[in-house]
């Protein structure tokens, strides 16, 4: 089991509350808003912490350049991937890559 997969399970233990907390605090650490890609719409709607709650909700299209690598809540959460956005959370991303990389659709 990775960070991520250690993370996540941590998280589903919490109660709702710290849960709450634990996204809260995450998405202050959230350098989303200094990312080219963002803009005003996603701004106006205090969007953020997309890796964990997924694509950005009718704002962001347009990939001009991702942050994440550079974020602290990469190596906190030990996210492999990134323009979480545009391209789904990190567990769809995981999710999409396994299904792809599998025997399944050879
Ligand atoms: S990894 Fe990306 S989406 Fe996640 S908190 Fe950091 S900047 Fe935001
Ligand atoms: S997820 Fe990545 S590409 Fe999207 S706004 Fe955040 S830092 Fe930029």
């Amino acid at each position: 089991m990775d960070v991520f997969d250690t993370q996540m399970q941590a998280l589903a233990k919490m109660s709702k509350e710290d849960q709450a907390k634990t996204i809260n605090e995450l998405m202050g650490m959230c350098i989303c808003p200094s990312c080219p890609t963002y803009n005003t719409c996603a701004k106006n709607a205090k969007e953020g912490l997309y890796c964990a709650l997924g694509k950005s909700f009718m704002c962001v299209s347009e990939e001009k350049g991702c942050n994440c690598p550079t974020c602290p809540v990469k190596s906190k959460m030990g996210l492999k991937y990134k323009s979480f956005c545009t391209r789904g959370q990190e567990q769809a991303q995981r999710y999409e890559h396994t299904v792809w990389g599998s025997s399944l659709v050879r």
